[in-house]
């Protein structure tokens, strides 16, 4: 287990188990933003004892619950997964569903008047478009 990882997790009150690691860091090293099922296909064959997809679920959860990860939502009913928890945007591809990150200073000038009803904390903004000269997102590490 590597030392980053596991002082990651510990940071985040999070016990680092086998499987906790072998999770995080695979989602720290991807910016793909990759779905439960798609992490579950990449760590399957990495622990001598193979994981079942509801512990990939439940270790997602607890670790998304823990800010070790961020669940992002850029469609409806499908949650992908980002270990950039920092404040910061998304740009989906639109033909070929690849996730980008957008830094938070991309997006500066958006005005938000919701009136006195709502009390905004924060926003997440998910834009959708044609990503040109789009490298496969797996490919870049930031
Ligand atoms: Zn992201």
């Amino acid at each position: 287990m590597s030392t980053f990882i596991e002082e990651l997790l510990n940071k985040h009150g999070v016990k680092p188990t086998p499987q906790r690691a072998v999770i995080t860091d695979f989602l720290v090293n991807t910016c793909s933003h990759p779905t439960a099922d798609e992490v579950f296909q990449a760590v399957s064959d990495k622990l001598p004892v193979s994981l079942s997809r509801a512990t990939v679920y439940n270790t997602l959860n607890c670790l998304v619950e823990a800010g070790v990860l961020k669940e992002v939502v850029t469609e409806p009913g499908k949650a992908r997964y980002d270990a950039k928890v920092s404040d910061h945007h998304h740009f989906v591809d639109v033909s070929t569903g690849k996730v980008f990150d957008i830094e938070a200073e991309q997006i500066s000038e958006l005005k938000l008047d919701l009136g006195d009803k709502f009390k905004v904390h924060n926003f997440h903004v998910t834009i959708f478009g044609d990503a040109k000269d789009a490298k496969s997102p797996g490919e870049e590490v930031s």
